[in-house]
């Protein structure tokens, strides 16, 4: 069997397509969900791999839901920090539910999640822990306030925790994926996303499995070196605007 990886929000969307790339690199793969049991249920019985329901934001919940995978699979090696959502809206129109849920799902979950492992990743020597942020956590972008903050967020707190551990074998490293073909983007009114996809070099939305390649990388030994590190995948959008 191989390593131990989880994966959050990892049944549909960029998720689903991490754990179907580390599983094809043979780890020994558990994904999350929140509450979309068919979906769930429909990739387990799809790929073999096993699913689990909690809510990332809720810290005994992850607490007993790590505890779960781990009797089921073993300690968690590889974590990936994938489930998020966003609730849009200008600011001055926000109300505080759409800010706090963004808050808790994207950025609490960085603590809610890692902190259950991060101590047997430090006893055993090795660990790899994979956040996925935004291009907009990056750049900001209209509408997101909420999401663009959280996302920031888990940048600052990928470099943090890859300085704490680099000498523990265990790397830190953050996606930012831009506009991703899933149910997030297809959320985004069409016209929109025509606008978004014009800004784009590439003249495309990325497919979820371009980022479930990536992180099938810096989930392997041989991303060792590389800790700490933003990697922007957006189809040259960032640089473009
Ligand atoms: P999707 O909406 O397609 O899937 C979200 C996944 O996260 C689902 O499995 C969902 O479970 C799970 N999830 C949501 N909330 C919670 C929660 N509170 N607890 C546990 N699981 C939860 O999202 P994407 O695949 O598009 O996005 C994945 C990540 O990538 C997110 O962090 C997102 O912010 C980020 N991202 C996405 C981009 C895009 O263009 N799509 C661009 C940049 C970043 P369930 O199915 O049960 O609802």
């Amino acid at each position: 069997m191989g390593r131990v990886a989880l994966v959050t929000g990892g049944t549909r969307g960029i998720g689903a397509a991490i754990a179907i790339a580390l599983k094809g690199s043979g780890y020994t793969v558990a994904s999350t969900f929140a509450g979309n049991v068919e979906k769930a249920h429909a990739f387990r019985d799809e790929t073999g791999i096993a699913v689990f329901q909690w809510d990332v934001g809720d810290a005994a919940a992850c607490a007993a839901g790590i505890a779960e995978v781990e009797a089921a699979v073993g300690p968690v090696e590889i974590l990936v920090n994938n489930a998020g959502i966003t609730r849009d809206g200008w600011f001055h129109k926000m109300d505080y539910d759409a800010w706090s849920a963004v808050l808790r799902t994207n950025l609490d979950s960085m603590f809610t999640m890692t902190r259950p492992v991060i101590e047997g990743m430090r006893d055993r020597g090795f660990g790899r822990i994979i956040n996925i942020s935004s291009i907009n956590g990056q750049k900001g972008q209209l509408g997101q306030v909420n999401y663009s903050a959280a996302k920031a967020g888990v940048i600052g707190f990928t470099k943090a925790l890859a300085l704490e551990n680099a000498r523990k074998g265990i790397t830190v490293n953050c996606i930012c994926p831009g506009y991703i073909d899933t149910d997030m983007v297809a959320g985004v009114p069409e016209k929109v996303l025509e606008g978004i996809i014009a800004q784009i070099p590439v003249g495309r939305l990325g497919n979820a499995d371009e980022i479930g390649a990536v992180v099938g990388y810096l989930a392997s030994d041989q991303s060792a070196f590389m800790t700490g590190a933003v990697l922007t995948i957006n189809g040259g959008q960032y640089i473009a605007n």
